[in-house]
C-alpha cells in the first residue's frame, strides 16, 4: 500500500519556517504585506481569501482584505491595482479570480505590477517560468514541485503524466517539472486513449475536475499519483482520483482533502515573502 503524502503537515511546517522569517524581517523594519482584493460575495470565493488571510496572520504577515461591490468597474479596479502598486508598504497583491463579467480577468492580471504578481499569472512571470528564470511560480504548481522535493521523489528522467492543461494548474506544473528535467506528457479531454497515456506515467499528476477519472487499472505499478482535483460529491470533498483501490497500485499517493489543497496557501505565503525580499533587495 502506498506511503500516503500529507501536503497539510508539509504546509504546516513550511509556515512554521515562513512565521520565523517573518520575524527576523520585521527586526529589519521589512513587514512582509498581502493585499486581497474580491468582487462581490460568491461564497466559495469568500472562504478562499478568508482563508488565505487567517493564514497570513497566522504567521505574523501583515494582510488586508479589500471587499468591493460586485457592481464596481473595470476602471475603479484598475485604479485600485495602481494604488497598491504604487503603495511602498504593498509586497503582493491578490485579485480573487475569476471577477465579474463585466470585467476583464486578463486585463487585470496584466495591470499587476509583475513584482508583486504573487499569484504567478502575468503574463511577464509565465514567460520568465518558460524560458526558466527565478520568479514567482503559480501557487497549486509550485506547492506540487515543492511536495515532490520534500518527498525524496526523484523528477529527473522522469516520464510525467498531467492530466489538465489550464493555464492554473495543468501547464504550469508540467512546464516547472520541465524545467526540473523531467519528461512531460499533458492529456486534456480531447486526448485519445487516456488510460494508455497514464499507464506509462512513473509520476502522475491529475488536475481535470472529475471525480473518479483515474483508479488503480490506469496506473502503473509503483508510480507517484499526485490528486490536485477538488470536487463535491454529495456533500463531501474528493479529489480527481480513487483512493481506496490507486493507493494499493501507487507507491506514493496524495489524499484530497489535506493533500495538495493546503499547499497552495502555504506558497502564496512563500511568494509574499520573497515578494517583500525582492523589493527590499534582501
Ligand atoms: P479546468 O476546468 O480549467 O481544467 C481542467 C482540465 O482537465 C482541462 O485542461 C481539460 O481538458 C482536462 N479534462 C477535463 N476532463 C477530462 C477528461 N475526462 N479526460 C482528460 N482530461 C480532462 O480546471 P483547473 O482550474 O485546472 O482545476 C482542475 C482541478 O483542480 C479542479 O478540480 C480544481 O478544483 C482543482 N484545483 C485545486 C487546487 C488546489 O489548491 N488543490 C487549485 C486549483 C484547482
Amino acid at each position: 500500500s502506498a506511503e500516503v503524502i500529507y501536503g497539510k503537515q508539509l504546509a504546516e511546517d513550511l509556515r512554521q519556517e515562513m512565521k520565523e522569517e517573518v520575524s527576523a524581517l520585521h527586526t529589519k523594519d521589512i513587514r512582509p504585506k498581502l493585499v486581497v482584493v474580491i468582487l462581490g460575495e460568491d461564497p466559495a470565493s469568500m472562504s478562499y481569501v478568508k482563508g488565505k488571510q487567517r493564514a497570513s496572520e497566522k504567521i505574523g504577515m501583515d494582510s488586508d482584505l479589500i471587499e468591493l461591490p460586485v457592481e464596481t468597474s473595470e476602471r475603479e479596479l484598475l485604479d485600485l491595482i495602481e494604488k497598491l502598486n504604487q503603495d511602498p508598504t504593498v509586497h503582493g497583491i491578490l485579485v480573487q479570480l475569476p471577477v465579474p463579467d463585466h470585467i476583464s480577468d486578463q486585463k487585470i492580471i496584466e495591470a499587476i505590477h509583475p513584482e508583486k504578481d504573487v499569484d504567478g499569472f502575468h503574463p511577464a512571470n509565465v514567460g520568465k517560468m518558460m524560458t526558466g528564470q527565478d520568479t514567482f511560480f503559480p501557487c497549486t504548481p509550485y506547492g506540487i514541485l515543492v511536495m515532490l522535493k520534500r518527498a525524496d521523489i526523484t523528477l529527473e528522467g522522469k516520464h510525467v503524466v498531467i492530466i489538465g492543461r489550464s493555464n492554473l494548474v495543468g501547464k504550469p506544473v508540467g512546464q516547472l517539472l520541465l524545467n526540473e528535467n523531467a519528461t512531460v506528457t499533458h492529456c486534456h479531454s480531447r486526448t485519445k486513449n487516456l488510460q494508455s497515456h497514464t499507464k506509462q506515467a512513473d509520476i502522475l499528476i491529475v488536475a481535470a475536475g472529475k471525480p473518479s477519472l483515474i483508479s488503480a487499472e490506469d496506473i502503473k505499478e509503483g508510480a507517484v499519483v499526485i490528486d490536485v482535483g477538488v470536487n463535491r460529491v454529495d456533500g463531501k470533498l474528493t479529489g480527481d482520483v480513487d483512493f481506496e483501490s490507486a493507493k494499493e497500485v501507487a507507491s506514493h499517493i496524495t489524499p484530497v482533502p489535506k493533500g495538495v489543497g493546503p499547499m497552495t496557501i502555504t506558497m502564496l505565503l512563500h511568494n509574499t515573502i520573497k515578494a517583500a525580499k525582492r523589493i527590499h533587495n534582501q
